[in-house]
């Protein structure tokens, strides 16, 4: 078996460029509104159901005072009030906003979405196939309980991963008046921001670059900390984990050295720079994961998903995770499995 404790340490996470984000990383609470660059700001937006977390938002004004809402957090009123508060501070209301650009489906993210809609009159701008998930959520939830009778784990775990990751799972409901594809610019006035399909965490995330500003809006594509979850969204009939490293080469090839490397504004954590160091290690991080289900493969006869999963290095291991978490690591198991070409492998298979 690969011996995890053998491998280099991986590198630093990247320095902060907001000392307060980085601060409330560690101590919790929510960061204050901070002006990235003229006309944009991020906002932090609180996580609903009583969870103690919280998402990165930014507003972008057009030359036109027209104002883009890029993730407007999870459904709760307080956000709303949040953001109108933000924008007061800067001359501006939610009448301004026009646009709402979504990275990709989670509630955290697109929750707020409906809610700013109904207050503004904007328009949601989301990708099409993050549309097409949302359409599909019913099916989709169908056949992730086949996947979980599959995996073979334990009886209660199978219960609880039924309830979070199965059809117990829930996804808010939006209908967008935009889609997006992949390099289509965002109507935003005297800005070229444009959208980058950056499949994998969901099949349908979106980044949004804009050059000019060496501003990438990464929503949970990168994170400076945070491994991200893959396959989290709908079913592509793809490969989540080859669609995620395709993803992350060309958050590689976008960066830039010296003077004019991008500013990452993530979805959660701090804004940074070093993008393409921040994409290698996730490439690297799950090269190790490829390596551990590989070498599970090689020592046991015809596994479950769940016995190759018990043998890859999860912090806190597999009896850690339970729910939706461990219904990530089993899906992301098999994606691993699938992508070394080895399922037939499989028990089950
Ligand atoms: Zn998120």
């Amino acid at each position: 078996m690969t011996d995890a404790a053998s491998r280099p340490a991986p590198p630093p996470p990247p320095v902060p460029l907001s000392r307060v984000q980085a601060d409330t990383v560690r101590r919790g609470g929510l960061p204050p509104v901070e002006e990235v660059r003229h006309g944009v700001w991020s906002v932090a937006f609180e996580f609903g159901d009583g969870i103690d977390d919280h998402s990165l938002g930014y507003v972008v004004e057009g030359s036109d005072g027209a104002l883009t809402v890029i993730d407007p957090g999870w459904g709760v009123d307080a956000n709303l009030d949040r953001l109108e508060a933000a924008l007061a501070d800067v001359d501006h209301s939610l009448a301004d906003v026009d646009l709402i650009a979504v990275t990709h489906l989670h509630a955290d993210h697109l929750g707020g979405a409906e809610a700013l809609r109904r207050a503004s009159g904007a328009r949601i701008a989301l990708h099409a196939a993050e549309q097409r998930a949302l359409g599909e959520r019913t099916s989709d939830a169908t056949a992730a309980d086949a996947d979980i009778a599959r995996w073979g784990a334990p009886g209660h775990d199978q219960e609880a991963l039924v309830a979070s990751w199965g059809s117990g799972r829930h996804l808010p409901a939006v209908t967008a008046d935009l889609l997006l594809g992949d390099g289509d610019v965002l109507p935003v006035a005297g800005r070229l921001l444009r959208a980058l399909h950056t499949p994998g965490h969901t099949g349908g995330h979106l980044s949004f670059v804009e050059p000019e500003q060496r501003l990438v809006f990464t929503g949970d594509h990168v994170l400076p900390r945070i491994n991200p979850g893959i396959g989290l969204g709908g079913r592509t009939g793809t490969n989540p984990l080859t669609d995620y490293l395709a993803s992350l080469d060309r958050m590689v090839t976008l960066d830039v050295a010296g003077p004019d490397a991008l500013e990452v504004c993530p979805g959660h954590e701090y804004r940074f720079t070093g993008l393409r160091e921040r994409a290698e290690a996730l490439i690297a991080h799950r090269a190790d994961r490829s390596r551990d289900a590989a070498a599970a493969l090689d020592a046991l006869d015809r596994p479950t998903v769940w016995q190759v999963a018990e043998r890859m290095s999860w912090s806190g291991g597999i009896s850690s995770l339970h729910g939706y978490r461990l219904g990530s690591a089993l899906a992301q198991t098999e994606w691993h499995v699938q992508a070394l070409g080895r399922a037939d492998e499989l028990r089950g298979a």
